[in-house]
């Protein structure tokens, strides 16, 4: 990974709302013809949850050190979330810029935190990673699935699986919780409201390149100084 010196400068001002609209438009306008949001959310729901399932089924009694694994990877996840995000999605790097692009100059500019809602099922485009995303991460995760399997056990690599899988799934359905309308059965429930109130700060452009970067669970974060807690801009 190459990083790219970025000027960042441009989207870190809340723009206008008729700016803000002029880039939602052109984002939406880009969207293909035969896109199907509920596809695009049914896809990694179902690859993951059937990932889960497969490797629990072949689970063969786990010790109970071995079941540590699964909390552990999720703590790990949750820094390597906050890792991806701060140093990814909001700079340029070499070879996998798209992710800058779609994140910072768009889902930013579009979603500010006084105005999160996606307007229509389609804009589901403009929150979800694409499609194929949980695949790549599964297939880029080979390796080390592969190190635990004959390093550790066939149980821990199993559990590795499942977690991170686990772990993909739950960004995007509290990703996309987020970003439904404040008024929606899902977007009243007081634990989604306390995690959007965090997200929500986050989409402060003045305050995205630097606080809330986890989008899950704000473990990172905590332990790191980066949950904002001054005033709002
Ligand atoms: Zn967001
Ligand atoms: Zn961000």
């Amino acid at each position: 990974m190459l990083a790219k010196p970025t000027d960042t400068r441009p989207w870190e001002r809340t723009q206008p709302l008729p700016a803000r609209d002029r880039v939602r438009a052109q984002a939406i306008s880009a969207i293909p013809r035969w896109y199907n949001p509920w596809g695009h959310l049914a896809f990694p729901s179902l690859v993951g949850l059937g990932f889960i399932t497969a490797a629990l089924s072949l689970l063969d009694a786990p010790t109970s050190a071995e079941w540590l694994t699964v909390p552990i990877v999720l703590v790990l996840v949750n820094f390597h979330e906050w890792n991806v995000h701060r140093n990814m999605l909001h700079r340029r790097m070499w070879p996998l810029e798209v992710l800058f692009w779609r994140h910072t100059p768009e889902h930013h500019v579009i979603f500010v935190r006084d105005d999160m809602a996606m307007r229509a099922t389609r804009e589901f485009r403009l929150v979800l990673i694409p499609f194929y995303g949980i695949l790549a991460i599964f297939l880029a995760t080979l390796p080390i699935t592969a190190g635990l399997w004959f390093l550790a056990s066939r149980n821990v690599a199993l559990l590795w699986v499942a977690s991170t899988m686990g772990y993909v799934v739950a960004y995007e359905w509290l990703h996309l919780a987020y970003h439904l309308p404040e008024s929606s059965p899902i977007g009243r429930s007081r634990a989604i409201r306390r995690l959007r109130r965090h997200h929500a700060m986050h989409h402060t452009p003045e305050l995205m390149q630097r606080w809330n970067f986890n989008v899950t669970v704000p473990l990172a974060d905590w332990v790191l100084g980066t949950i904002y807690r001054g005033r709002s801009v």
